[in-house]
């Protein structure tokens, strides 16, 4: 199994001896990204309803029957119960399901993808994390217009610490913790006061917000968690695809739309997602180009 990994490194060496261990290790994976994508159904839900995430266990949005564990497990109660409460027999959205799978699957390519590009195993503690941020603001922001801080200050937070705990995915092995969280910070911080200083300039000039605060701050944790390339790639991402999705809806509606109707969250949270598992391959591109 994975006779790709020829050089010696993390992914090659854990499976030693007993390579079907990776068969394990993935699915353990797999269940641990669905359940956080289970927990991210719980955010998309009650953040912008302003409702406490500490708040007792979940219960049916309809008859407000309290869910019992059984029937929380990711993926699988949805599909056992048919995606129908057991008491009121109430469909849910298909968002629960398709959240957790997504989760669940990208958590899974992230592992695969450090190992496959010899990247160090830390790197998909990052990788997942700002999967899990991505996914949520790309749904939260698509339907409610906002990137709640209260997604993203954790998030930032959790780069930073982690970014403290494994030096070596900012550097090399001999990277100290104190520089790990400056190239960090640096990477979040430098992008996002270009971007503040875009939106403050917008409200001067034009009188209207071009960049929403949201975005500054997601911009933040994109560069805190994929360094300043990823920050910087979501960025001009989103603005190009942003772009293109206006005005083909432009085209199709036949009246312009107005440029702040168009959420910016789901476009930066794509460019973060390509970001991570091509990023590697965009990066070398672009110095190949620069350099011929
Ligand atoms: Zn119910």
């Amino acid at each position: 199994m994975f006779p790709l990994f020829e050089e010696y490194n993390w992914f090659h060496r854990i499976g030693v001896g007993y390579p079907q261990i990776w068969y394990i290790i993935l699915f353990w994976v797999f269940a641990f990204g669905s359940c956080l994508g289970s927990f991210l159904n719980v955010c998309i839900w009650r953040i912008p309803r302003g409702e406490s995430l500490s708040k007792a266990s979940s219960h049916c949005g309809s008859c407000n029957t309290p869910i019992k564990w059984y029937d929380n497990i990711p993926l699988v109660s949805y599909l056992v119960l048919g995606g129908k409460c057991r008491a009121c027999k109430q469909h849910y959205s298909m968002r629960y399901f398709i959240v957790e799978l997504i989760c669940g699957t990208l958590f899974t390519l992230a592992v695969l993808s450090a190992g496959l590009q010899k990247q160090p195993m830390a790197i998909s503690a990052f990788n997942c994390i700002a999967i899990f941020y991505a996914v949520g603001i790309a749904w939260i922001d698509a339907e409610y217009r906002i990137i709640p801080d209260k997604l993203s200050y954790p998030v930032i937070l959790a780069g930073l610490i982690l970014s403290c705990c494994f030096p070596e995915v900012w550097g090399n092995a001999e990277t100290t913790w104190l520089t790990a969280l400056g190239f960090s910070a640096a990477s979040g911080a430098f992008p996002a006061l270009f971007l503040a200083l875009f939106a403050i300039a917008g409200k001067l000039i034009a009188k209207k917000e071009v960049i929403g605060w949201g975005d500054v701050k997601y911009i933040l944790a994109a560069g805190v968690l994929t360094g300043l390339p990823g920050a910087i790639f979501s960025l001009f991402f989103a603005s190009f695809s942003g772009t293109v999705y206006g005005v083909v809806c432009g085209l199709i509606s036949k009246r312009p739309l107005k440029r702040t109707s168009i959420p910016l969250g789901p476009f930066l949270a794509a460019g973060t997602l390509i970001w991570i598992f091509a990023g590697n391959f965009i990066w070398k591109l672009f110095w190949f180009l620069k350099l011929n």
